[in-house]
């Protein structure tokens, strides 16, 4: 395994002591330390961990499940790939753990259709965590405690990672997102109770079980706590996966990385936002600029509108095409940029397409569509050298 380093996730700690200390309590005394904790899900919205298990815990029915979302689609985040792959046992503890919490028999791994090559090791670690006590019946020797995992591929579809199109499609049904409410932790996989958490959030909550709330909160920015993996790629020496506890500038992470004469870095993935270099040293990664942990080092050298037309290329391609602010809004905003790039775009049409996009921010259905306008709004608001020398002079 890589000398990785780090303060939550990468730290060096015995296997399942984060489910032999959760066990030792009741369930509600998990769900109570993992809200102390301020957890929020890593996978990109931020809701609080505690609360979304305290209310699957809380919903009344027979059978639960608790649901991985290991569908990292995002454009420039590798991160849940190296956790799937170096630390599938901690995953595990954690997934038990969440069912414990909410009282789930079943977890589910949705994975990543291209991530197949890792279904294999994963199973081979889910066996031995069943030979060895931690999966099955009776888990760790609790009475009654019962939790399996398998694993579902997905088939490459970005919108899967919302985490009500991921549930259609662990149905059999096209991954389009469902309208809420009724929210997944009241009526999710096969209208069951379900809890969905991405890889990282799940291998956090048992670093929060082993070693406490008040640990885990040393580490971040008032209420934004503990730390974040950032999958860094792009125009730097170094890339690769780092951890650094929340409240880290980008520019420590890009000393780090080997990035400093980058123009701009696109915290957040395709569906993040462009952060120019002049604030670099004061911007902090999470709080300022929100990330489900891709920052994509762009260096002085591109063309902004490039990395504009790449993103929007690829959501004019995933848009699912169920609502129109972001099945015809995608294809607009590309427009623009292409005529931007060719020097056929007036000054009126760049204003209306602006508006366009902060409509689609507020009117498409899911994350996509509300999310798909930030980099060029962003480039826009910061390169504006840029984009308006573009503009012919009438
Ligand atoms: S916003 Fe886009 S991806 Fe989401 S439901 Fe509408 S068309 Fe589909």
């Amino acid at each position: 395994m890589p000398d990785r380093k780090g303060q939550i996730i990468f730290i060096e700690i015995k296997p399942n002591t984060g489910i032999k200390a959760a066990l030792a309590k009741a369930r509600a005394e998990v769900i109570a330390e993992i809200r102390n904790s301020d957890l929020r899900g890593r996978g990109g919205a931020g809701f609080p961990t505690g609360v979304k298990w305290n209310l699957a815990a809380a919903a009344s029915s027979e059978k639960k499940y608790v649901v991985c979302n290991a569908d990292e689609g995002e454009p420039g985040t590798f991160k849940d790939r190296v956790l799937l792959t170096e630390y599938a046992d901690d995953l595990l503890e954690g997934m038990t753990i969440a069912g414990y919490a909410v009282g789930a028999d079943t977890g589910i791994i949705y994975l990543r259709g291209e991530y197949e090559y890792l279904r294999k090791h994963i199973d081979e670690v889910i066996e031995k965590r069943r030979k060895d006590g931690w999966l099955g019946n009776n888990i760790g020797g609790k009475k009654g405690f019962t939790f399996n995992i398998e694993i579902r591929m997905g088939s490459g579809a970005y919108v899967c990672g919302e985490e009500t199109a991921l549930i259609e499609s662990l149905e059999g049904q096209r991954g389009e997102p469902r309208n809420r409410p009724p929210f997944p932790v009241d009526t999710g996989f096969m209208d069951c109770p379900t809890t969905v958490n991405n890889v990282e959030t799940l291998i956090t909550a048992s670093r929060i079980c082993a070693k406490g709330a008040e640990w885990f909160k040393k580490y971040g920015v008032g209420r934004t706590t503990g730390s974040k993996l950032y999958s860094v790629s792009g125009d730097c020496e170094r890339p690769g996966v780092y951890e650094f506890p929340i409240g880290a500038k980008i520019a420590e992470i890009l000393k780090e990385v080997g990035g400093m004469n980058a123009q701009a870095v696109i915290m957040g993935g395709a569906s993040g936002k462009a952060v120019p270099a002049k604030v670099f040293a004061d911007t902090v990664a999470v709080v300022d600029a929100p990330t489900g942990g891709s920052v994509i080092v762009i260096g002085p050298q591109r063309d902004m509108l490039d990395v504009a037309e790449n993103f929007l290329e690829f959501f004019v391609e995933e848009s699912c095409g169920q609502c129109t602010p972001c099945r015809e809004g995608n294809s607009l905003l590309l427009d623009v940029v292409h005529r931007l790039k060719n020097g056929t775009c007036s000054m009126e049409y760049l204003n209306e397409i602006e508006s366009l996009a902060e409509t689609m921010q507020l009117a498409s259905k899911c994350g996509l569509g509300q999310s798909s306008p930030n980099v060029l709004l962003s480039i826009i608001e910061h390169f504006q050298d840029e984009i308006f020398g573009r503009i012919p002079v009438a």
